[in-house]
């Protein structure tokens, strides 16, 4: 495990590994085999990767996203892992140039696809050489109960037991418990160990609106977001390209994209989204399959989604990189039965509804919306969340009666004939033709509920029908019925809560209204990261790789808060690795330069700038006595700056203010009276070494000690 961290460090530039990726690992390098369950973003790829680099051999990753090997492989090898890919879409030159490096050890991770692993030749190359493990990604593929079936997938058991020596790892983000199961069944695997992870993605805060003016919430909530990546789930194609344009018309850049595009438009829409190009896609849920993007910032849903497992795995695409992400759900009475009716036209109709009811109580939830989603994946949840728009503001709940009366005594004296918008017509006493040929304005009801928006009106209804108190009758359009319950309310021999409609969590004025004012550091840090972003994305371009791929955001996070100015400090950033930090490391650590000299230069207080300050004139070839006088400060404090940025790998000469003999001297002084007090050390030294030269020979002789004596 000792070399597996030195590996992470070196090759990702990770300190620690994520407590079940570290037991995963252990567990592959002993050579037992095993299934990791974890969520998307949970850090799966470091486990099988980490491990093969570990032990002897080849690592082969079988993938059935052939459009993401390639760039899987460009990360892997621009953190300086030798890994190769082979699938259909390799000219046969190529290929054999990866089998070729094979046979000659070079390639540590293979990534190939079911179809060209099952080939003979394949097989006759593996057992040629030394496989390290077998590790399937996606491996929900394999089961017919998931999502995502891929028959080839099925006959990696048969090859697997022909390499009885290799472990094997199963890898998915899939959280229902069938295609668990169904995953190790098909596999085959003799006792695998099994590694759960949560599949909470904390990271990710859940919302859910009313869907009133949505283009306007919309434009809210991209603006409080600027220059932020997102995806909007519409349920039509028509509906994604209309929002698009009216993004593009009020100055946001969006595409759109759906299955009726061309292959070439397709792909160029999500060229174009994941190098940052254009940061918002409209999109049907054809959209984000095979999409690695890890610094997607937000997800919406125009509309509401099917069911839970839909939804979860959309807003899943939002915060891959594990820093803060928002998602926000429109909800709305149409696309209820909107939804219904295409339940009627298909198949498994009693289980698609039941799945659309699960939906819409999340969507209606009066409870932490977390619960009920790891709830309903079998997770066991009683916290509340803190994360969701429930917890943030939790609606209060009013007596309902008297509106749910007057709703009820309508549709009873309409009887049960008209679907909600006719209810509401005539609840609210609107004299549309429709209503008039109909002789509605003469019931009783008939304007009793004017006092009420139509908008509030749809909610209350659409929370009577989740309490059971009305009934859609979908196979008569839409007519609202009575239930049974209906009654007890309408004799007033029951209560009913309700939510007013307004008060369901509202994360875009939420955010306007309880806006701190932001502190100083935090405003430096987000200018800064902007920076670092645009300088990302120029070196990006010019390499022809996704911004993303070159540094996460956060690792940009981690660059703008620490603001590292020398390669010591640089390499100890989250995400930087040796050979990241050698092909973009320098600019880096000059964007971040300029950038605090030039807040030195405006005489903005900023941490670490006093060093910086003292650093500079340093450069310029001044003296410690000369800085101490332009800034006014103790001779001794410069010297602390100097060995401070000594310590902090600046390239300083330490001789030009002491001689090797005097920090022989101080080494001696401080076996006799350590180095906690200069004063000791002063007096030892029968007061013949200045301060200064003490404070900097403890510098380097801590620095020599902890055996990092390199700039
Ligand atoms: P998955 O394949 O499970 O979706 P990834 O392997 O892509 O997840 O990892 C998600 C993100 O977390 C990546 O940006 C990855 O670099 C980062 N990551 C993985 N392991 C660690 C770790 N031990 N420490 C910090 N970041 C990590
Ligand atoms: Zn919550």
């Amino acid at each position: 495990m000792n070399r597996a961290k030195e590996i992470l460090k070196k090759y990702y530039g990770y300190d620690s590994f994520r407590p079940l990726q570290e037991k995963a690992i252990e567990s592959l390098i002993k050579g037992d085999s095993s299934v990791v369950l974890m969520p998307t973003g949970g850090g799966k790829s470091v486990i099988f990767q980490v491990a093969a680099i570990v032990r002897e051999g080849l690592g082969v990753v079988i993938s059935p996203l052939i459009a993401l090997m390639k760039d899987q492989v460009e990360g892997l090898k621009s953190n300086g892992i030798a890994a190769e890919f082979i699938n259909s879409s390799q000219t046969a030159s190529d290929q054999n140039r990866v089998i070729q490096d094979i046979l000659s050890g070079k390639v540590k991770l293979l990534y190939i696809s079911p179809e060209k692993l099952l080939t003979r030749d394949i097989y006759y190359l593996l057992k040629d050489i030394k496989v390290a493990l077998f590790a399937i990604d996606e491996a929900h593929c394999i089961s017919a109960w998931g999502h995502d079936f891929r028959p080839e997938y099925t006959k990696l058991s048969g090859l697997i037991d022909s390499f009885k020596e290799v472990p094997v790892v199963a890898l998915t983000a899939t959280a229902d418990r069938i295609t668990r199961d169904d995953i190790v069944k098909q596999l085959n695997l003799k006792n695998p160990e099994m590694f759960i992870d949560s599949f909470d993605r904390p990271n990710l805060s859940l919302n859910v609106m009313p869907a009133k003016n949505r283009l306007n919430a919309i434009l809210d909530f991209i603006n409080l977001r600027p220059g932020k990546s997102g995806i909007i789930y519409c349920l039509s194609r028509k509906q994604t390209e209309k929002l698009a344009e009216s993004l593009n018309n009020n100055g946001i850049v969006a595409s759109f994209y759906h299955a009726g595009l061309s292959a070439s438009e397709r792909s160029k829409v999500q060229t174009n989204f994941i190098t940052d190009r254009v940061p918002i896609i409209c999109a049907t849920i054809a959209f984000g399959m095979g999409i690695d993007k890890s610094n997607v910032r937000w997800v919406i849903h125009y509309n509401l989604p099917k069911n839970i497992e839909n939804y979860y795995q959309e807003i899943g695409r939002a915060g891959r990189d594990g820093m803060p992400a928002d998602t926000l759900l429109f909800y709305n009475f149409q696309d209820v039965i909107l939804l219904r009716s295409f339940i009627s036209e298909g198949a498994q109709q009693e289980i698609m509804n039941n799945k659309l009811d699960r939906m819409q109580q999340y969507a209606d939830s009066l409870v932490c919306r977390r619960r009920i989603l790891l709830n309903y994946f079998n997770e066991p949840y009683d916290k509340n969340c803190g994360n969701c728009d429930v917890c943030k503001n939790p609606p209060k709940q009013f007596d309902g009666t008297v509106i749910a009366q007057k709703a009820l005594s309508a549709i009873t004296r309409l009887r049960e004939q008209e679907a909600t918008g006719m209810v509401i017509d005539v609840l609210r006493g609107s004299h549309r033709s429709d209503v008039l040929n109909k002789g509605y304005n003469s019931i009783k009801t008939f304007g009793v509920g004017k006092d009420i928006s139509a908008f509030d009106w749809k909610h209350y209804i659409m929370q009577m029908v989740n309490t059971g108190l009305v009934d859609i009758a979908y196979d008569r359009d839409n007519a609202l019925q009575l239930t049974e319950l209906s009654t007890d309310v309408l004799y007033s021999r029951k209560k009913v809560m309700m939510v007013h409609p307004a008060e369901f969590g509202d994360i875009i004025a939420d955010r306007k209204e309880n806006a701190k004012p932001k502190s100083k550091s935090k405003q430096l840090t987000e200018e800064l990261f902007e920076e670092l972003r645009i300088l990302r994305r120029e070196l990006a371009v010019a390499k022809g790789i996704a911004p993303y791929m070159l540094f996460s955001d956060a690792t940009l996070t981690d660059m703008a808060a620490k603001r590292p100015v020398t390669p010591l400090e640089m390499k100890d950033i989250e995400g930087v690795s040796e050979a990241k930090y050698h092909t973009y490391g320098s600019y880096f650590l000059d964007g971040i330069c300029k950038f605090v000299n030039q807040k030195l230069k405006d005489g903005k207080n900023i941490k670490g700038g006093t060093y910086i300050e003292t650093w500079n004139l340093y450069q310029l070839g001044l003296s410690p006595e000369e800085i101490s006088k332009k800034r006014k400060l103790n001779l001794i404090t410069i010297y602390s700056h100097i060995a401070h940025l000594y310590e902090k790998g600046y390239n300083i000469d330490v001789y030009r203010y002491v001689s090797n003999d005097e920090i022989e001297k101080i080494r001696e002084a401080v076996n006799v009276c350590g180095d906690n007090k200069l004063k000791d050390i002063y007096i030892h030294l029968n007061e013949e070494v200045s301060y200064e030269k003490i404070r900097l020979s403890l510098s380097f002789l801590k620095k020599s000690n902890n055996g990092n004596n390199q700039n």
